[in-house]
């Protein structure tokens, strides 16, 4: 299959929606991250989604809406709490995971009793949402296992040859994927951090609880509340370490590595303290840090690190969504300077 990529335009989202109704895939950007949408309502098409990724049969999607409104058909309820974070949150990086109704396929929620539910704020997304008519089933739009993307031009990598589409919007704003919450329970609960942080959260629900898989392995036996928990993801090639020390010793790891012969490179910040050493800085507050590190984790793949070492990475505001997506990357790897 050839691959198009195209700016995005009012005759290519229309050329999109078509190709979405007759069951294709399309891929488009969000505030988030790119996503590898099907039309949500034929569970054929979410199928194709699984195969193009190589994404385990169990690891649900996401629907995106474009309007309020188009929450309460895919879901058994909508209380006075849900609305409120709405209201807050939407158009934006928050994910809902709610009972889900009977209109919802069970191609999109891995045959869970709930879906997880987004009203991107990205115009393009909107843009297309709006000409399909329909809610879009859409997860990031890399091969599983691989960072999210967040240019086309990573999709293109990615999904050459796999889909018909991919509508390019540049750099996507956010960088990581949304921010995932869980509401059907008394209480809610944080499964993935995203850029509605949980600060901002917490002031609609006091009560909030950040899930134990977001800074820690889970353990052996634990059950995932949201399934892709227990996948490996984001990981480069590299091995990654994160390092709890001083810009100092983070340096002596990677020279002890460079004479050990291994081809080596330091996740930061900023620069400034490595010297000539080949570092990947990632910006000057946790913010731009996270929107910079899935495309760090792909630039050190094409040029073969074998080894890495990152700075310790902040836990509030954006801090947490950083360092959830950094321990992945380092599979947990974390060790004193
Ligand atoms: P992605 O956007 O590629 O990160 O994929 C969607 C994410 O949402 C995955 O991590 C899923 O595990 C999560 N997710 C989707 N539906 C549900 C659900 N019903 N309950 C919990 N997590 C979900
Ligand atoms: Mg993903």
């Amino acid at each position: 299959m050839r691959t198009e990529l195209m700016p995005v335009t009012a005759a290519s989202i229309a050329l999109a929606a078509s190709l979405m109704k007759e069951g294709e895939l399309v891929a488009f950007p969000t505030e988030t991250v790119y996503g590898l949408g099907a039309d949500a309502l034929n569970g054929k098409a979410v199928l194709g989604i699984f195969a193009a990724k190589g994404r385990p049969a169990d690891n649900p999607l996401i629907a995106h809406i474009c309007d309020k409104a188009d929450l309460a058909p895919l879901v058994t309820w909508v209380d006075a709490r849900t609305r409120a974070l709405m209201d807050a949150f939407w158009p934006g990086p928050l994910t809902l995971v709610l009972p889900r109704s009977r209109a919802v396929p069970n191609e999109v929620c891995a045959g869970l009793s709930t879906v997880a539910v987004r009203m991107p704020s990205h115009p393009a997304a909107r843009m297309l949402i709006r000409e399909l008519g329909k809610p879009i089933a859409a997860p990031s739009a890399n091969r599983s296992g691989k960072p999210s993307p967040t240019t086309a031009q990573h999709v293109y990598e990615d999904m050459n040859g796999r889909i018909p589409l991919i509508l390019d919007g540049g750099p996507c704003g956010v960088g990581v994927e949304s921010t995932v919450l869980d509401l059907t329970g008394e209480t809610p609960v944080l499964l993935r951090p995203g850029g509605v942080t949980a600060e901002m959260l917490r002031e609609y629900l006091p009560r909030l609880r950040v899930h134990n898989a977001v800074l820690h392995p889970l353990a052996s036996g634990q059950e995932a509340r949201s399934p892709g928990m227990k996948y490996k993801h984001y990981a480069p090639q590299a091995a990654v370490t994160i390092v709890r020390g001083t810009p100092q010793q983070i340096a002596a790891r990677y020279d002890a590595s460079v004479a050990a012969g291994k081809k080596t490179a330091i996740l930061c910040a900023g620069a400034a303290p490595y010297g000539e050493r080949r570092t990947f800085a990632l910006g000057s507050d946790a913010g731009e840090m996270a929107s910079r590190l899935f495309a760090a984790l792909r630039a050190m793949d094409e040029e073969g690190i074998e080894v890495a070492f990152a700075e310790e990475t902040p836990t509030e505001g954006m801090g947490l969504a950083l360092t959830n997506r950094l321990l992945r990357a380092a599979g947990f790897c974390v060790e004193e300077g």
